[in-house]
This record gives structure tokens, C-alpha cells and sequence, in this order.
């Protein structure tokens, strides 16, 4: 049982509690305006190209079978539609200006992988997070990796959108220690506008979670335009302070970061590009939450 990832990130102390391997699976359901990881939202390999890293060494003309690398008046152009993403093109471009994303592996891969990093995992309380995009698109292979971990006694988590029929979401709780989800906006219009999907299910799934004894991470990136504003932020803290296994809620500023990822995949960003989220607003916000009695990422600063 094969499946596409993007990344495995070692020591990752931002994908749950400790030291953490972080696997990124490719594809989501979800098209969220600000994603910070958008080579991750299509379901199969893509190329990225860098032109800024173009030393102009010809290699890849000649490199693609379907002729989507060509030269027309001295500058070298890609044309996305005619790539299959076969990856050769990557591999000859040593300026890494051209990158082959999304590699297929089996869950026993995987497993290797993680388990290089089983020694930091004991004293840091870590272990391995499923990320993306969004783990559950490939369901399955989600259930093999995280089966084959909890087997060898390694902690699990998993980062998802909760946009799915509760029956997938409960298939994968067996094999979990944590859900880390997150609530953008409690209005299901603004929600659909900047995501694709209502939010009905994600709210629904995270109150039948609050029913299970399974800790669960709540967290909001707070995006400059969408939802930094007090009155959203009071309302994902109402519903969260009501999700019994809460161990805290998490405000993730936006940054800006993710928009190269944009252009490199040939796709725009709908956020504007000078879009910032100051630490000020970020910290008002914190404090908003926490008027709701909870546990509330960042901590207070003293
Ligand atoms: S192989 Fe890479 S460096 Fe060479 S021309 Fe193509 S994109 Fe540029
Ligand atoms: S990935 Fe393959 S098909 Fe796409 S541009 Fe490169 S060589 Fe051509």
C-alpha cells in the first residue's frame, strides 16, 4: 500500500508535544487561501521552479520527453500543461531550480524513517505527527503508518482539517494519541468562501471527539483579512472551552512564507502579497481566548 508524501521533517518541536518526525502527505480536501504548504494540496507529484536559481545550463530542454522546457528569444519557458511530472527534467537541473514534488513510498518506508528518530522521542515525550495537506485523503495508508508505529510503542498524532463524514474520522482514532484540528471561523459562509467547504462537519467531528477520552489540540491560523479580528476569535473560544479533552488552543500567526511555494507550483496566492499579521494583534487575541478559562497558545508574556 503505496502513498504520496512531500516531506518527512525531523525534530520538529511545532507538530505536537516534544521532539516529533513530521510526515507530510500529499493532497487535500480542503483549499485554504493562506496555506503555508500548498505543493501539499494537489493529491499527485508536481514540479516547482525556481527561476531565480536558473543558471541557464540548457540541460532540462532536452531532458523533457513532452517538450515543456523550450527557449524562445534567449529565456527559457515551462509549460505546465504539457508535464506528466515525471521528474526528469529535476534530475539534471543541479541549480535546483527545478523540483519534483511528491514521492510515493509504502508505510513500512516510512516507518524506517521514523524510526532513526526513536531515540529523541522517550525524553521529550515526542513521537510522529501526520501532517499535510490532509492525512486522511489517503486514509489507509494513514491507518498503516500510524498501526505500524504504535506496534514499536511510538507516540501518534494527527494534524486534520476534521472535514470529513465522522465514520473516516473514527476509523483512524484507534491508532492515535492526539488530534490537532483547526477552526478558522465559526461562520460557515466566510468559511466556505476561503476554504471551499462550509465548516459544518469540522465542528460537528471536533464536539463528537470531545465525547471520546482523546486529547485534542485546537488551533486557529489567524490570517490579516480573514479572521484578526476579537469577535471571531471570541467565537472559535466559546465553542472550544465546551471540547472537554481540551489541552489548549493555538493561535498560529500568519506568514507570509508559503507565497514563492505559489509561484514555483504556477498558482497565485489569493492573500495580497504585503499581507503581515503584527505580534501586537496577535497578542490581543491570545488574551481575547483566554477570557474563556483555557489553556490559550502563545502563553501570557510576564
Ligand atoms: S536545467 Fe535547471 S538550471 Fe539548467 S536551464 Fe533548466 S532550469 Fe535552468
Ligand atoms: S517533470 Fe518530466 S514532463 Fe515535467 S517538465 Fe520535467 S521532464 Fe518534462
Amino acid at each position: 500500500m503505496d502513498g504520496i508524501i512531500t516531506d518527512i521533517q525531523r525534530f520538529s518541536v511545532h507538530d505536537g508535544p516534544g521532539i516529533r518526525t513530521t510526515v507530510f502527505l500529499k493532497g487535500c480536501n480542503l483549499n485554504c487561501g493562506w496555506c503555508h504548504n500548498p505543493e501539499t494540496i494537489h493529491p499527485r507529484p508536481e514540479l516547482q521552479v525556481f527561476p531565480d536559481k536558473c543558471i541557464g545550463c540548457g540541460a532540462c530542454l532536452t531532458a523533457c520527453p513532452h517538450v515543456a522546457h523550450r527557449l524562445a528569444d534567449t529565456t527559457r519557458h515551462f509549460d505546465r500543461h504539457l508535464c506528466t511530472a515525471c521528474g526528469s527534467c529535476a534530475r539534471t537541473c543541479y541549480a535546483e531550480a527545478l523540483q519534483l514534488v511528491g514521492r510515493l513510498v509504502t508505510p513500512q518506508q516510512v516507518l524506517a524513517e521514523v524510526l532513526e528518530d526513536q531515540p529523541f522521542y522517550a525524553n521529550s515525550g515526542g513521537g510522529v505527527t501526520l501532517s499535510g495537506g490532509e492525512p486522511l485523503c489517503q486514509r489507509e495508508f494513514c491507518i498503516e503508518i500510524l498501526r505500524l508505529c504504535k506496534l514499536v510503542g511510538i507516540h501518534t498524532a494527527i494534524e486534520t482539517n476534521l472535514a470529513w463524514p465522522w465514520e473516516c474520522v473514527e476509523s483512524v482514532l484507534p491508532h492515535i494519541d492526539l488530534v490537532m484540528a483547526d477552526i478558522k471561523t465559526m461562520d460557515p459562509i466566510l468559511h466556505a468562501r476561503w476554504t471551499g467547504q462550509s465548516n459544518d462537519r469540522i465542528l460537528d467531528n471536533a464536539r463528537r471527539l470531545a465525547g471520546r477520552n482523546l486529547p485534542l489540540i485546537i488551533r486557529t491560523p489567524i490570517i490579516p483579512g480573514v479572521n484578526d479580528n476579537e469577535k471571531t476569535i471570541a467565537e472559535i473560544a466559546n465553542f472550544v472551552a465546551n471540547l472537554a479533552n481540551l489541552r489548549y488552543y493555538e493561535l498560529l500567526p500568519y506568514h507570509p512564507l508559503g507565497l514563492s511555494k505559489y509561484t514555483s507550483l504556477g498558482r497565485e496566492s489569493p492573500i495580497p502579497e504585503d499581507a503581515r499579521l503584527d505580534p501586537e494583534t496577535l497578542t490581543a487575541l491570545a488574551a481575547v481566548a483566554r477570557q474563556r478559562g483555557i489553556p490559550v497558545r502563545p502563553a501570557e508574556s510576564t
